[in-house]
């Protein structure tokens, strides 16, 4: 599982963002392409935050779908992570992923020192 060094990345990043204020909480966006499973992440935050600025920090998760631009449909389809790219509506094969493969900080909440 991979995820719990993504998120020791992730970790880093917010801190240096934070500064020295206490992060408490921290947004994600994931794709489902991202070859980043939510459920995995979810069970690898607390252990990724433990002894840092993140250490109270809840954590949330956007999970962003898949789509592709299908040419015959002239159109944005969203597709099942499982599936093959294909359009789902008519079953051109398409390649043209539009969306999915996310895995980004979309933003960070700190609190005072106070
Ligand atoms: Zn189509």
């Amino acid at each position: 599982m991979h995820e719990l060094s993504l998120l020791a990345g992730v970790v880093g990043a917010v801190e240096e963002v934070a500064g020295d204020k206490p992060v408490s909480s921290v947004g994600l966006r994931v794709g489902a392409r991202s070859g980043v499973m939510v459920d995995a992440l979810e069970a690898a935050w607390p252990v990724a935050i433990v002894g840092t600025r993140c250490h109270a920090a809840s954590l949330e998760i956007e999970a962003i779908p898949a789509t592709v631009w299908c040419p015959t449909c002239q159109n944005e389809q969203v597709i099942d992570e499982f599936f093959a790219l294909v359009c789902p509506v008519c079953e051109t094969p398409t390649a043209d992923l539009r969306q999915g493969r996310e895995f980004t900080i979309s933003w960070v909440d700190v609190g005072t020192n106070d």
